[in-house]
């Protein structure tokens, strides 16, 4: 794997965008799965993160140091939004480029693509 976008060695999008996502994704709704506890309101329809909603942008369930080493809390239960981000994508590369990480010292290579986004996006 390309380590440059190992998700576990990164989290920039868990600390750039608002992390929002439909309220009944959150866990006070049947089916939902996302600790409702750890989100904020947005609007009537909607949810975020807790932590994304406003700067400084990082979301409670983010653990561990961004660049470095982190983790999601709740990655089980992340919303879909969560799991919409792909490395590599859009979203992906312009959270990076907010913390610096850029492409990394490998560059980006189809090839190295992480199979699945650690975190998030954002509306
Ligand atoms: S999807 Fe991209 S920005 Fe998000 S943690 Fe993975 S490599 Fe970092
Ligand atoms: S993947 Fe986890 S840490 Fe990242 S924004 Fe989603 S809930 Fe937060």
């Amino acid at each position: 794997m390309d380590e440059a976008l190992d998700c576990q060695r990164c989290g920039a999008c868990c600390a750039v965008f608002r992390v929002s996502f439909y309220w009944a994704e959150a866990d006070d709704a049947p089916g939902g799965g996302v600790p409702v506890t750890l989100t904020r309101p947005v609007g009537p329809l909607h949810r975020c993160m807790a932590g994304t909603e406003a700067r400084p942008v990082r979301c409670v369930a983010l653990q561990g140091e961004v660049g470095r080493a982190v983790a999601c809390g709740i990655y089980e239960q992340r919303s879909s939004t969560c799991r919409s981000v792909v490395p590599g994508d859009a979203q992906c590369l312009k959270a990076r480029a907010a913390h610096g990480l850029e492409s990394g010292p490998g560059g980006i290579t189809s090839a190295g693509l992480a199979s699945s986004g650690h975190a998030s996006a954002a509306s």
